[in-house]
């Protein structure tokens, strides 16, 4: 079959068929070196120094390129590693619009380090482009962007993000953490680098982190400051990621399954105030959704009627692990404004929505009765 031809789901199993293993290995084989030995002066076997390049890595990165259809892929030791590298690539006085409502880790980043270094950022609405428009400054380099927003499930609409960057010409990055390229491939839709922490979808077993960046542009920049800096993911981790990859889709579409049937039963249950996922027409990025994905993921965030509910579910919840992250087969339940969220400062938290009220669940692929039923166990007072 030729190279074009193969569809994502092969993609993600086979991986990206650049080179072949001379020993015919179908699963790629773990490189656990840190060097490469030389034949001769300028005789490189292509590999040097593992920090430079590394098979196994070098293979997650050439499919994870491809599942996103981006030019080049690079895999850190995080997620956080991945999104520091691409902020590297910008100078003092530069000016990044960022989604308000976003991973606390990122809005951390930014705001605790970054802005020290003269980083200035400006956090809007981004699913009102108008907004976002007249955030526009001369000094601003990029917009970026995460949907569906954590934890509130916004939807941006990336072609209309993506116009309006091209027209100011200014970059357009994309967290595609929560849907993976499974379902939502935003350098498809004019984005210029897509940001992930491998940590959650790809690696999809709560076993390991990682983080990936696939750019179309500036990817000597992002090679370098991978080199230099150094944050690079390990052989094994590299295959523990290959490995995840196999198996996204089917993990994915079970995950999506279940959480459909679990945002209707909280659609209805008497203890929730109002569910946030996007499979839900009623959402207010439904149509948005439709239009830019292949499917709504498997994220459900929710509010409960009243505070005291939290404390005591929390203590509850047998089937539903009490944990942060997100994206494996094991669901797992947050409390965003304690934990995920916690450096992000309340006035914003109460701005976005995210209230002591507010519960985060990631949907995994346990039979879901047994989910329906530890949440109404837990929730019910
Ligand atoms: C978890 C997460 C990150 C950070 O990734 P790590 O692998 O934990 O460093 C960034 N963005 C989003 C949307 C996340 O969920």
């Amino acid at each position: 079959m030729s190279e074009n031809c193969r569809r994502l789901e092969t993609i993600m199993v086979q991986g990206s068929r650049e080179k072949e293993d001379i020993k015919g290995a179908i699963s790629t084989p773990i490189y656990q070196s840190a060097t490469f030995k030389h034949h001769g002066l300028n005789e490189s076997t292509g590999y040097d120094y593992s920090r430079s390049e590394n098979p196994t890595r070098e293979e997650l990165e050439n499919t994870i390129a491809k599942l996103e259809g981006g030019k080049a892929g690079f895999a850190f030791s995080t997620g956080m590693a991945a999104i520091d590298a691409v902020i590297r690539l910008f100078i003092p006085k530069d000016h990044i619009i960022v989604s308000e409502d976003l991973y606390g880790g990122t809005y951390r980043l930014f705001e605790e380090i970054y802005r020290r270094y003269g980083i200035e950022t400006t956090y809007v609405d981004t699913t009102d482009i108008k907004k976002v428009e007249e955030s526009i400054k001369k000094n601003t380099k990029a917009i970026f962007i995460e949907t569906p927003s954590n934890p509130m499930m916004r939807i941006t609409d990336i072609s209309k993000i993506t116009s309006l960057a091209k027209a100011f010409k200014i970059l357009t990055i994309v967290d595609n953490t929560f849907l993976s390229p499974y379902f939502q491939r935003p350098l498809l839709l004019g984005a210029d680098i897509v940001i992930h922490s491998g940590t959650k979808f790809l690696g999809g077993h709560n076993d390991t982190l990682a983080g990936i960046i696939v750019a179309n542009k500036f990817i000597e920049e992002i090679k370098f400051m991978q080199v230099s800096t150094g944050a690079v993911l390990s052989p094994f981790d590299s295959w523990l990621i290959l490995r995840g990859i196999k198996t996204l889709a089917i993990r994915l579409e079970k995950q999506q399954k279940n959480a459909i049937k679990i945002s209707k039963w909280l659609s209805e249950c008497k203890r929730v105030k109002k569910v946030y996922y996007p499979g839900l027409k009623a959402h207010k990025g439904y149509d948005i959704s439709v239009k830019q994905t292949t499917g709504f993921g498997s994220m459900i965030s929710f509010e409960v009627n009243e505070r005291e509910i939290i404390e005591k579910s929390l203590k509850k919840f047998q089937t539903i692990y009490f944990a942060e992250s997100l994206g494996g087969v094991e669901s797992l339940i947050t409390y965003p404004y304690i934990q995920t969220h916690a450096s992000i400062p309340e006035d914003i938290r109460n701005r976005i929505g995210i209230k002591d009220t507010l519960l985060r669940l990631s949907v995994g692929i346990e039979n879901v009765k047994d989910l329906i039923e530890d949440l109404d166990r837990s929730l019910n007072l």
